[in-house]
């Protein structure tokens, strides 16, 4: 039986998400924004909560894990950071480490640059990537914590998956990044093709997320620092991708 996966606004612009396996009943929040949408979620579903999965420490990401842990007894697994900001957790992973959910799998992937501790999980069975504050759509996470080489590595990690991957990622920021996105690359056919989609999705009332791997290579302008004539509209043509990359993220923090 194929997993079920549930996306659901939290707080202002985040993303709440359930990923539930029909075999055994166990089901994973990704994060934990805050408890009530989530519990409402559940209830919704009939599910109950088994784990919760964290990608980093932000508050945004992790306010609802106590009362959720208190409420369902559950299992919180987050990243194997050193200053352990994270409290209730019951396991800390790492790079390569498996994670299940029931009878479901994911492979941790540690994707830092946003926060130093930020971890992505990687269903391979379910073509489902929760990537957080890593990558959005048509961007990606500020670089917080880490330096824009690392960041990039961590983009370069994800964008090596498969192209039909669904990519889950923690805010609904499309609209303002193809905006932003349009300026590097106004006549990127994939891009404007995303553009129009979005606009639909919001003006329907619908999540734009999520999206596929695929099209975010074609579209993402923070997954194309290496591409040439990406170098070349910021000025940069012939320098490392790394730093091609750090002018588009500085140009999206002015924007
Ligand atoms: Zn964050």
């Amino acid at each position: 039986m194929a997993s079920e996966i549930r996306l659901f606004p939290c707080l202002s612009d985040n993303f709440g998400c359930l990923i539930h396996d029909p075999a055994t009943g166990a089901t994973a929040s990704i994060d934990a924004p805050e408890a009530k949408p989530i519990i409402a979620a559940l209830e919704k579903e009939g599910w109950k909560l088994t784990d919760i999965l964290v990608t980093h420490h932000h508050h945004d990401h992790v306010g609802g894990v106590a009362e959720l842990k208190q409420k369902y007894n559950c299992r919180v697994i987050a990243p194997n950071d050193k200053k352990a900001a994270i409290a209730n957790v019951d396991l800390r992973v790492k790079e390569g480490d498996t994670v299940k959910v029931g009878g479901l799998q994911a492979r941790v992937l540690e994707t830092p640059g946003h926060t130093l501790d930020h971890i992505s999980y990687m269903f391979d069975s379910e073509h489902a990537l929760f990537a957080a504050d890593t990558i959005f759509s048509i961007g990606c996470g500020r670089v917080i914590e880490g330096n824009h080489a690392m960041m990039w590595n961590s983009l370069l990690k994800l964008r090596a998956l498969p192209d039909d991957t669904r990519v889950y990622c923690g805010h609904e920021y499309t609209l303002a990044n193809i905006k932003f996105a349009l300026t590097i690359e106004p006549d990127n056919a994939a891009l404007k093709a995303r553009a129009e989609q979005a606009a639909n999705q919001r003006k329907a009332g619908q999540a734009t997320v999520p999206t596929l791997m695929g099209e975010e290579k074609r579209a993402n302008v923070f997954l194309r620092a290496d591409v040439p004539a990406v170098a070349a509209s910021v000025g940069m043509s012939g320098k490392p991708a790394a730093e091609v990359f750090g002018e588009i993220r500085e140009r999206k923090n002015r924007s």
